[in-house]
């Protein structure tokens, strides 16, 4: 007999498995189909291993800074072994908790690759004898891979990807990072404070090209003081393998020698090619194409995540899961503003933002102000010595309400989901209490400060 589910979602991302929960959660039967590890991209190679890589690279960092601040320290160095088993063991114990909660919800999980063969009918492949279910409603949840540069193929071993460069066997002394992007730029920071030479070069005119162009300045000013050379406005056009090195040969001409080279230039959805026949399915590019229900054109399939080709971040396929989920279990609902997604990379000093970026004002020609408050001027940053960087709060003139915040500075990622909740407040914002002395105060201020009214910067 056919096993038949109200909900299949397939991919246990983040994407996947919150959809599978919130669907249980709306007392569906789900399964939840994954060919690969439980937690997708993000738990067994994104977000969680470069975080616990970063967490050990920032430990170094302030060691090295322990004797300004009174404490002498003999020294410090990696133990690059310790510190991917800590990874291996942290991702291990996660991808166990994520697979328990899914279980707790009473979703079943399958193992092997999910194959479309009709609407509502999905084959099962594996090393096992294939098996079919049935679904009423399905979800895709594929999620992405990284995107290759035909002249430069990954190789896996010299010319790598994310995936390679969170797992290496020992630290390498140096690295070129071909694209100043988010994965490229954290990269860099944990290579870079274990002590591998990084170079960083980017086609674009600065790092971190979706934020305003003040971070990616400030980003490479203090990533030359973490010894992090980028430069922009450049292609790499080849690389040449030679028995020690690999040679990394620039547009200008110029050849850089490297250890490893890590290819970060962005990533591209998976869909199986089976699927998209099987159910004609609309494509926008690599991306299943969505409406803001996250429905697809086949009536009864969603789309979410990474596949889709919205956000690229966990929390964003977390949030059209819940869509997707609802939608599938009866419900209507709409993915809200996209850019009130943050946005968020764990580089050192931090970046972080959430609403329209001044560029973007500028570009739909809205009136703004720009508020700002510095870390430098934070008792509690200064008491911490973390005083890089800065906060800057958007206010659109007409409407009188905060558009957009961004900032700069130690752990400001932690402080991205509270500044989403100052999007749209007005000048009330001064009435609201928060602690001092705390790092939270810069925010208050650069809101403040886009109405004229912060209390700690002298009338402009
Ligand atoms: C190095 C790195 C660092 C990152 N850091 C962050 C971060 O700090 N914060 C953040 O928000 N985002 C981060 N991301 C991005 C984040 O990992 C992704 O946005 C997120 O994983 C997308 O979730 P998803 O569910 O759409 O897809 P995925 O997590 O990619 O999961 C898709 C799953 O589907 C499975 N699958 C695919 N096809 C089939 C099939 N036919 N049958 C069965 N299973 C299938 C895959 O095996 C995979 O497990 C990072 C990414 C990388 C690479």
């Amino acid at each position: 007999m056919t096993d038949k589910f109200d909900v299949v979602v397939i991919g246990s991302g983040p994407g996947g498995y919150a959809a599978a929960i919130r669907c249980a959660q709306k007392g569906a039967s789900v399964a939840v189909v994954e060919k690969d590890l439980i937690g997708g991209t993000c738990l067994n190679r994104g977000c969680i291993p470069s975080k616990t890589l970063l967490a050990s690279s920032h430990t170094l960092l302030l060691i090295k800074h322990a004797a300004m601040m009174g404490v002498d320290v003999a020294s410090a160095t990696p133990n690059w072994p310790k510190i991917q088993a800590r990874k291996d063991a942290i991702v291990t114990a996660f991808r166990k908790g994520v697979t328990g909660l899914i279980q707790s919800h009473k979703v079943t999980i399958i193992q092997g690759r999910a194959v479309i063969t009709a609407p509502g009918q999905i084959k099962i492949e594996s090393d096992a004898t294939p098996i079919e279910i049935e679904a009423g409603k399905i979800i895709l949840a594929t999620g992405s891979q990284p995107i290759e540069i035909p002249s430069i193929p990954f190789d896996g071993q010299t010319v790598i990807s994310s995936k390679e460069a969170l797992a290496l066997q020992q630290i390498p002394r140096s690295m070129v990072i071909v694209g100043g992007g988010v994965i490229g730029c954290e990269m860099a920071c944990v290579y870079a404070a274990m002590g591998t030479k990084v170079t960083i070069v980017e086609a674009l005119s600065r790092l971190i090209p979706i934020e305003d162009p003040w971070i990616g300045r400030l980003m490479e000013r203090e990533f030359k003081k973490l010894g992090i050379d980028s430069i922009t406005n450049q292609k790499v056009t080849s690389v040449e393998q030679t028995a020690e090195l690999v040679k990394v040969v620039l547009e200008n001409g110029q050849v850089i020698d490297a250890e490893k080279v890590l290819v970060s230039v962005g990533r591209r959805p998976i869909v199986d090619r089976e699927t998209i026949e099987a159910l004609n399915l609309k494509m926008d590019g690599s991306a299943i194409d969505v409406d803001e229900k996250m429905q697809t054109n086949v009536p009864g399939v969603y789309a979410i995540g990474d596949a889709v080709g919205t956000t690229y971040l966990a929390h964003g396929a977390f949030a059209e899961a819940d869509v997707a989920a609802a939608n599938a279990t009866g419900g209507d609902e709409k993915i809200e503003d996209y850019s009130l997604i943050p946005r968020a990379v764990y580089t050192f000093p931090e970046i972080a933002s959430v609403g329209k970026t001044e560029e973007t004002c500028n570009l739909e020609g809205l009136d703004v102000s720009v508020g700002r408050s510095f870390f430098k001027a934070n008792g509690r940053s200064t008491a911490h010595n973390e005083t890089v960087g800065e906060i800057r709060a958007v206010r659109n003139n007409s409407t009188n309400k905060i558009v957009g915040i961004a900032m700069v500075g130690a752990i400001v990622t932690e402080l991205i989901g509270p500044a989403r909740t100052l999007i749209g407040s007005t000048e009330k914002i001064t009435q609201i209490s928060f602690p001092h002395p705390t790092v939270s105060e810069v925010l208050k201020e650069a809101a403040e400060d886009a109405f004229g009214l912060s209390l700690h910067n002298p009338p402009k």
